[in-house]
């Protein structure tokens, strides 16, 4: 915090900030400046009761600094978080590609995109097995049966596989198939839920919710940490704006502000911030380009036929074209 004293404070007044900062055992740094002096709040733990300081005598402002997020930021971990799943490392240095459908609608259907993608360069598969959709007359997943054949994937082709988890009751299941648990936009302030993700024994992909601030995000990621597990990658996938050309707006500028403030890989899902696939392909260049750590993308064979997010599914050329692009991306910036 850092306490902004009147132009026109006495010695006193500053004398009497710095000595009540001293008695609670924190470190006070007074900052002479033109024509006032400021006060730094130094090694405190928590947050400083700022309305105490703000009915000092001389005190006219009291500006919290520290962040409200701790083990995600980068002052409590320096280096860059590397996830390992399988052979498949997540993090700095690196560029991991999930793609696979919206929903699992079938081991055929699965099967056939998950051979297009990996031979493609994928790194990983997605699916989901529980849909959060918004109708629920819509298609709501395979469920156990989708995450049966999400194994099959992982045995037959050696894809680590990556599926969404959507509510305590099948939190566990969930965890028993998948390589990396994905928490998805909806459920990014669902407390409990990530209290729970904080104890399970696989990584969490955390999406950004719709409307969530960076900060509220990361508070997010800090309940999953503080629970025990450590293995976070964060997801960009577009938040709601005002515009009507894409479902989701892409906030870029999400990447360079995550990699400064955290530790954490995050990746970047072009498909649902896009909404239709034309938008797809730009996307995920300007995603490496901005040096996310990887992409999230729905790809589908037959997309007029998806029972999921048809119109932003890529076809398997299309995704093709979209992994060799990114790689020489990517190859500009890590040689
Ligand atoms: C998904 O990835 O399947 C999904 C539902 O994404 P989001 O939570 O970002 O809408
Ligand atoms: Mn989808």
């Amino acid at each position: 915090m850092l306490i902004v004293m009147h132009q026109k404070a006495t010695r006193d007044q500053i004398d009497r900030v710095v000595k009540e900062i001293e008695s609670r055992g924190y470190k006070a740094l007074p900052i002479p400046g033109g024509d006032r002096v400021s006060i730094g709040v130094l090694y405190n733990k928590g947050a400083v009761d700022s309305a105490f300081f703000i009915s000092l005598p001389g005190v006219k402002e009291a500006i919290p600094i520290t962040r409200p997020y701790k083990q995600v930021s980068r002052e409590f971990h320096g280096e860059d978080t590397l996830i390992q799943v399988g052979d498949v490392t997540i993090g700095e240095g690196h560029m991991v590609i999930m793609a696979g459908p919206c929903a699992l609608e079938s081991e055929k259907q699965a099967m056939t995109i998950a051979e297009k993608v990996k031979k493609s360069g994928a790194h990983m598969f997605r699916g989901g097995a529980f849909k959060p959709r918004t109708s629920p007359y819509t298609f709501q997943g395979m469920g156990e049966e989708g995450l049966k054949i999400l194994e099959k994937i992982r045995m037959e082709l050696g894809l680590p596989v990556v599926t969404e988890v959507m509510d305590h009751d099948t939190f566990d299941l969930v965890e028993h198939y998948a390589d990396v648990i994905q928490i998805g936009t909806r459920n990014m302030q669902n407390f409990s839920l990530l209290k729970r993700a904080g104890k399970a024994g696989k990584p969490i992909l955390l999406k950004r919710g719709m409307c969530a601030t960076i900060d509220e995000w990361f508070m997010a990621a800090e309940y999953i940490i503080e629970g025990g597990n450590s293995e976070v990658i964060l997801c960009e996938r577009g938040v709601r704006t005002f515009v009507r050309h894409s479902r989701n707006t892409l906030d870029i500028s999400a990447i360079p502000y995550v990699r400064r403030e955290s530790h954490l890989p995050i990746i970047i899902d072009p498909s649902h911030a896009a909404g239709r696939r034309e938008q797809v392909i730009p996307l995920s260049r300007a995603a490496i380009a901005a040096e996310a750590h990887g992409l999230m993308v729905e790809v589908h064979h037959e997309p007029e036929n998806a029972l999921s997010d048809g119109a932003q599914s890529l076809y398997p050329e299309q995704f093709d074209l979209l992994c060799s692009q990114v790689q020489a991306i990517f190859g500009i910036f890590n040689k």
